[in-house]
């Protein structure tokens, strides 16, 4: 049986389309995705669309708009977006399915019927409206919400309440157990000190919502916006019977940092509530600003990543968000740094050094990679990759680097080999030849070890190489065979070379 493997994304809030931020996010879960394909594992990938809010319907009020009719537009905007991007989802949901309320009503039935997690209480306390969440006086920054710079109202209702106090010591013994819980270190370390000054039941319910799913045990109430978005990553499990949520697959969730609060103390615990088991991790990113300043209408700096791959190119927006910022730190999309980035390392190095081998060996007719007449460098990295070793603690940046350090010292050989000058003297003629061969067998395995990030690159070297195992592999689909490690494991192989250009240098049109 293959191993199995679940990732996601948040669900993005539907007030508005994708920006960079969210695609960012989406990358990470999608390199995720494709690494654990291609090492054989069964994939699950969802992402969707967080709909039943107040604010939404406020939104599409101003707009002049239904509710659903804005929800409809800003789904179909989301869809177009991922598929431009290439974002390799299985599962796309949007919490105003009626899937998804029936999965939230019999989970909160279930917790409700143990009888002590959920009880009824009146509620006095700040509610920041753009948070959708209530704040301690503590969360305030001179008596404004850091996040939006607005003052929470005082709200005071009858809610129902989920005994999240009860958890604070499993909470703790969780975090103890399971030191990568939550990546990075340093964002693991706030959830933990956000613990230790001690977790106070929330309210799971508002009295004067109209959009949302309704208690099923009041139906006088709405289901709180946060206790029904958490439980969609079991929703779009229902289908396969929780095959994807059982302890045997691998469950990750990617998000940024201003829901880390949410993810790694109030799903745990509402989990354990309802008897299920935990996620095994949690990777969470900072913000991105752009050229140093904060993302904002305002400022006319949003950057659409649809934008950016018309523009450029996917693999160019993937590889420079990956390789910039280690994920867990706030990260900066700089223009100057993304296009020095693309054209240094994607066209630069890497495409440079794809095109020379390929129209050198192309010109020569060389029809063969070949390494056994030299000792295999890439052993060790090719072990890293296969025990999933960079991958697995969340570590692309790092990765990506020594991926980068690879493709120098390749250039660097043939730059020094000079097989062009040794090909035109019959004595130095074999060595020119055997010389490609080796290079050619290093991009096979470059081109293997980046083909989770650089899509777009790996299908063109596909195509150019036309070599029948290498042209079977296909990060998006689930294959359940062993194509992606017969490729590796090709010392000799023959190619039947039609050189293309891999990356091209863009002059941007104003
Ligand atoms: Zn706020």
């Amino acid at each position: 049986m293959a191993k199995k493997f679940y990732v996601t994304t948040p669900i993005y809030y539907a007030n508005g389309l994708p920006h960079i931020g969210h695609a960012y996010a989406s990358f990470i879960a999608d390199v995720y995705a494709r690494y654990k394909r291609l090492l054989g594992y069964e994939v699950k990938f969802s992402t969707g669309l967080d709909e039943n809010s107040q604010k939404i319907v406020q939104k599409a009020q101003e707009l002049w708009k239904d509710t659903m009719v804005f929800l409809d537009e800003i789904a179909d905007g989301s869809l177009k977006i991922w598929k431009t991007l290439d974002i390799s989802y299985t599962d796309f949901i949007r919490t105003t399915e009626a899937r998804h309320a029936a999965f939230v009503q019999k989970i909160l039935q279930k917790i409700y019927d143990k009888g002590e997690d959920i009880y009824q209480g009146e509620y006095s306390g700040l509610y920041c409206v753009g948070c959708e969440a209530f704040k301690n006086e503590r969360d305030l920054v001179n008596g404004v919400c850091p996040d939006h710079l607005t003052k929470p109202e005082v709200i005071k209702e009858k809610n129902w309440f989920f005994k999240l106090s009860k958890y604070q010591g499993f909470l703790e013994k969780w975090f103890a157990e399971h030191p990568t819980f939550v990546e990075s270190a340093s964002r693991f370390n706030e959830v933990k000190a956000f613990v230790e000054r001690g977790v106070e039941d929330f309210s799971i319910s508002r009295e004067n919502n109209t959009f949302g799913i309704p208690l099923p045990f009041d139906s006088s109430q709405i289901t709180y916006v946060w206790f029904d978005a958490l439980l969609n990553y079991i929703t779009v499990c229902q289908e396969e019977g929780e095959k994807f949520w059982d302890k045997d697959t691998y469950i990750l969730h990617v998000m940024a940092k201003d829901i880390v609060k949410f993810h790694a103390t109030y799903w745990p615990a509402m989990l354990e509530s309802a008897g299920y088991r935990l996620p095994d991790q949690e990777y969470v990113t900072g913000y991105l600003t752009v050229d140093g300043q904060k993302m904002s209408k305002s400022l006319g700096n949003i950057v659409d990543p649809v934008q950016v791959a018309q523009d450029y190119d996917r693999d160019a927006e993937v590889f420079y968000l990956l390789y910039d910022a280690p994920i867990g730190a706030d990260g900066d999309f700089s223009w100057d740094r993304f296009k020095g980035t693309y054209e240094s390392v994607l066209i630069g190095a890497w495409g440079n050094l794809v095109n020379r081998v390929v129209s050198l060996c192309s010109k020569y007719g060389i029809t063969e990679g070949n390494i056994s007449w030299k000792e295999d460098f890439f052993s060790d990295f090719l072990l890293d990759y296969l025990e999933e070793k960079y991958l697995n603690s969340g570590n692309l940046q790092v990765y990506l680097q020594d991926r980068y350090r690879l493709v120098q010292s390749a250039n660097e050989y043939i730059t020094k080999a000079e097989p062009w000058k040794k090909y035109k003297d019959e004595a130095t003629k074999q060595e020119a030849i055997d010389d490609l061969k080796f290079l050619l067998y290093i991009v096979k395995n470059l081109a293997l070890l980046t083909a989770p990030v650089l899509i777009n690159g790996f299908a063109k070297i596909q195509r150019m190489f036309g070599n029948e195992v290498l042209s079977k592999i296909d990060s998006s689909k689930n294959m359940m065979n062993d194509d992606f490690q017969k490729a590796f494991a090709m010392k000799e192989f023959t190619v039947d070379l039609k050189p293309e250009i891999i990356y091209q240098r863009k002059e941007k049109t104003e």
